[in-house]
């Protein structure tokens, strides 16, 4: 499911909120976990290990935070849905608006594809600034607190193990105890739940995995404020190197370069052009000869699997608690879907608790949290497997849906109507079946004269 199919956010949540929530990480998908638990729970609680900074800097526990975060179009809207003026405060705090149509350059099938017929505008910004802009909303919400610099080390059971009771904890000054009625997990890729599970005598999830073994380095260099130029020139089989630029707040852009399958770009900068230079386009490598770097420092950050955790399949279940973000999927990072799922997610558990109440609630949300997942997992893992060397379940379609989307993308070089079509399947705006509408099933198939 994608935005269009997701039903938004209602607005009037009901008068009463009873109870108390825990949610575990405070980085986008717990922060977004907390911000529709607040219309339901009086009192909502977000255990965070990091002590979270006051600026919008890299932090321990989200390190990829120094990395592009691109933020797509169901993400941007849901955010827009939750936080109303999310995008103004975003602005105000130094983020661009980019038109996704005008200023995305995006690279596909051995050219850059037409530009988009009407504006899409989105936001762009590091995403330490993203998650501070997010996280000052919520800390303004009723009833919800932040608890930083504190570990979840594993879960309060009842008597007969059937429901999570709460949490223990860590902090500088020891071990406790925190109970609630809801425990939202959003402690991202490395969540201990699978192993807390079958430490409590439950069954772990069934675990997924599509190996693509990609790095990122990224670095910052100046802009001219008014250049909102955004290229994406993605890895295309058999070529594995791929990078991008992306304006961001304080007049620079962030550029990234990566490399799948082993191929991992360097840290040093002399080795960082070089492997620009070796892109399918030359736009990545122009701007770093044209404009100056903001620091000598490159980060680098390896992703070895797309993951998902299939915790809906599972017979049992305890009551009272909930796994969200990176923690039920994570995905090959250069499709940029991680917060926007993230955001669909919290809205599905929005929906689920508006229509199902809190009886049975895990069960109920995994399965529709899964429709997302699908969607953002089949994308991910359908590109990834055009490689060769990409081993993990194929989903069924993959080779067709692959050789259709690769035709699309090929025309698209000239049709701003398939590009535009591309565009919000790309952003997560519209499901990819769209792309099989009458209207553009005829300019992919029709052949090319
Ligand atoms: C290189 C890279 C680039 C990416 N680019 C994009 C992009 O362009 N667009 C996009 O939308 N997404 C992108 N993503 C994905 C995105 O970063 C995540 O999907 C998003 O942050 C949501 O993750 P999360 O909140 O579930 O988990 P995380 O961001 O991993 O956060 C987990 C949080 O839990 C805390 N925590 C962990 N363990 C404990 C514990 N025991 N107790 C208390 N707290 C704990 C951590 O400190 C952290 O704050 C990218 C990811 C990578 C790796």
């Amino acid at each position: 499911m994608t935005l269009a199919t997701v039903p938004r956010y209602n607005p009037n949540p009901p008068a009463e909120k009873r109870g108390t929530a825990v949610v575990t990480g405070a980085s986008m998908a717990g922060l977004l976990a907390a911000r529709v638990l607040s219309d339901r729970f009086a009192d909502v609680t977000i255990i965070e290990r990091d002590q979270l900074p006051t600026e919008p800097v890299v932090r321990r526990g989200v390190p990829q935070g120094a990395h592009p975060h691109a933020l797509l179009e169901a993400g941007r809207a849901t955010l827009e849905d939750l936080f109303p003026r999310f995008g103004e405060d975003l602005i105000s705090a130094g983020g661009v608006v980019v038109d996704f149509a005008s200023d995305v350059n995006f690279y596909g099938e051995g050219d850059f594809l037409a530009h988009g017929l009407t504006p899409m505008e989105t936001y762009s910004a590091t995403r330490p600034l993203i998650e501070q802009v997010v996280r000052e909303r919520v800390s303004d919400l009723d009833g919800v607190h932040i608890h930083s610099g504190c570990q979840v080390t594993d879960y309060l059971l009842d008597d007969t193990a059937t429901a999570v009771e709460g949490l223990v904890l860590r902090d500088g000054e020891g071990h406790m105890e925190l109970t609630a009625d809801l425990v939202v997990d959003a402690t991202g890729r490395t969540s201990r739940t699978p192993a807390w599970l079958e430490s409590h005598g439950y069954a772990p999830p069934e675990v997924e995995e599509v190996h693509i073994d990609v790095a990122y380095s990224t670095t910052f260099i100046e802009r001219p404020a008014d250049d909102l130029r955004t290229f994406l020139i993605p890895p295309s089989a058999p070529h594995t190197r791929g990078g991008m630029a992306a304006p961001v707040e304080g007049d620079r852009w962030v550029v990234s370069v990566h490399g799948v399958h082993g191929d991992h770009p360097p840290t040093d900068s002399a080795g960082f052009v070089e492997f620009a230079a070796s892109l399918l386009a030359p736009e990545v490598k122009h701007l770093l000869e044209d404009y100056q770097p903001v620091s000598a420092d490159i980060e680098q950050y390896p992703f070895p699997t797309n993951r998902r955790y299939h915790y809906g399949y599972l017979e049992r279940f305890p009551e009272g608690l909930v796994v969200i973000g990176d923690a039920i999927a994570s995905f090959n990072p250069i499709y940029g879907q991680g917060m926007s799922v993230a955001a669909l997610e919290a809205l599905m558990l929005h929906h689920t608790l508006s229509t199902g109440g809190r009886e049975g609630l895990a069960l109920r949300f995994f399965n529709d949290a899964e429709a997302v997942i699908d969607t953002a997992w089949m994308l991910a893992t359908g590109a990834d497997f055009a490689f060769s060397q990409t081993t993990g379940p194929k989903p069924r379609g993959t080779d067709i849906s692959r050789w259709y989307l690769s035709r699309l993308t090929r025309k698209a070089h000239t049709d701003s109507t398939l590009s535009s079509a591309f565009f919000r399947v790309l952003t997560m705006e519209q499901p990819p079946s769209t792309l099989l509408r009458p209207g553009y099933l005829w300019r992919v198939l029709k052949p090319t004269r």
